[in-house]
């Protein structure tokens, strides 16, 4: 397989940007895994994506999202990216049934998962009870709960909200948090402390899920990181709240990261270090992370890719601007370096700038390695 545009991931940023890409005339390639439309498919009333007055769904909205992807075109492919070669045009990317995909530009739209804590008991079953009520989706999991005592762990929106929501089924909600107040929003806080099944155990460390196969969760061992007590506390259920977590472990060696994996994009435009390869939605925002940014984002990455396609220039993360063709216009604006080294001036009356040597280019737009990362 060999495309223009490959897209990595099917949240709101991967799906607009197949939108965009599609309606381009591009014919985009989507990669997704097993669970398309990412992390709002397991989210239940989405109230602030706009344009949906009365609220929606959000298994519903991604659906729709699809619907007008494959509405111009878009291909889909259900897959995992297990390595990729980002050394030269064309891109390849190799998945897990087998193939090897050609790309012109990629488009990182991998989004992010839940945090764990990494401690006995929470691991997916048979090894612990992952699935027989240990749980990070609420809405997922939250219905076979009905009637039983339920412990939330983290004490951000996502904890407040997964604690909300549960109060639907559960007897009782009890956020344990390991500090004495929360992260979560004023309102999402005043929400969570208003509602009569909610309890918090501030100061606390979940150090241990406890039960069995045939009785499934039993309880959890808490620490108290104050006055070191420790006790056990009673429940059928634990959901991990505690955060997320970037999918791009697979880029990983390519493109540039923070320390937590969240792909460094340009600011001005959606491109990676890599020309020709961008980054939108979760996997390269850890500050807004909604479903509205994410969508933008991946409005923006389409477009890039469609300039890029078109040899027109796109914005760097180091401020100067690059084309497929490899010409290199300087941060300041002054000067093309092109790809066989020459310096011509950028000024539309071919005013000639400050020539500088052509060596600067390669110090800018030096690649990885062309070895694969192990
Ligand atoms: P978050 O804001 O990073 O909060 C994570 C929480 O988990 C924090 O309270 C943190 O404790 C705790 N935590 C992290 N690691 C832990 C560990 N190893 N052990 C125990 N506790 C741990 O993550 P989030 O709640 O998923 O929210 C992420 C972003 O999405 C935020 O910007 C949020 O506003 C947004 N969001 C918005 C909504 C909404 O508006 N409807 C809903 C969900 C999320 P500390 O506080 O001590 O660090």
């Amino acid at each position: 397989m060999h495309r223009e545009v490959v897209i990595v991931g099917s949240g709101p940023a991967g799906l607009t940007a197949a939108i965009y890409a599609a309606r381009a005339e591009l014919h985009p390639l989507v990669i997704h895994g097993p669970q398309p439309g990412g992390q709002l498919t397991i989210t239940t009333e989405v109230e602030n994506y706009p344009g949906f007055a009365e609220g929606i769904q959000g298994p519903e909205l991604m659906q729709q999202f699809e619907e007008q992807a494959k509405r111009f075109g878009t291909e889909f492919l259900v897959t995992f990216v297990n390595k990729v070669d980002l050394s030269g045009r064309p891109f390849t990317l190799w998945t897990d049934d087998g193939r090897e995909i050609k790309a012109e530009t990629l488009i990182v739209a991998s989004g992010a998962s839940a945090k764990w804590l990494g401690i006995p008991g929470e691991a997916p079953a048979p090894e612990g009870l992952g699935g027989l009520g240990v749980s990070a989706c609420a809405t997922c999991d939250g219905f076979f709960f009905k009637g039983k005592p339920i412990v939330v762990v983290g004490g951000g929106d996502t904890a407040m909200e997964e604690a909300t929501f549960l109060t639907r089924y559960a007897s009782r909600v009890t956020v344990v948090h390991r500090r004495d107040s929360l992260r979560a929003s004023k309102i999402m806080q005043d929400k969570a402390f208003k509602n009569p099944k909610i309890d918090f155990i501030w100061d606390t460390d979940v150090r241990e899920v406890l039960g069995s196969p045939e009785t499934g969760v039993t309880g959890v061992r808490l620490y108290n990181n104050k006055t070191g007590e420790e006790r056990v506390f009673d429940c059928e259920g634990v959901f991990i709240a505690i955060g997320h977590k970037p999918n791009t472990d697979v880029f990983k060696g390519w493109l540039d990261m923070d320390d937590v994996g969240y792909i460094k994009t340009a600011g001005r435009s959606m491109a990676t270090n890599i020309p020709g390869v961008f980054a939108c939605g979760d996997a390269q925002d850890s500050f807004y992370r909604q479903a509205v940014t994410a969508a933008g984002t991946g409005c923006m990455a389409a477009i890039d890719a469609e300039r890029y396609l078109d040899s027109l220039p796109v914005p760097m993360a180091t401020g100067e601007e690059v084309t497929i063709e490899g010409e290199v216009v300087t941060a300041d604006h002054e000067q093309i370096i092109m790809p066989g080294g020459e310096v011509v001036s950028n000024h539309p009356d071919g005013a000639n700038g400050d020539a500088k040597p052509a060596a600067d280019a390669s110090v800018v737009y030096a690649r990885p390695s062309t070895e694969l990362p192990s």
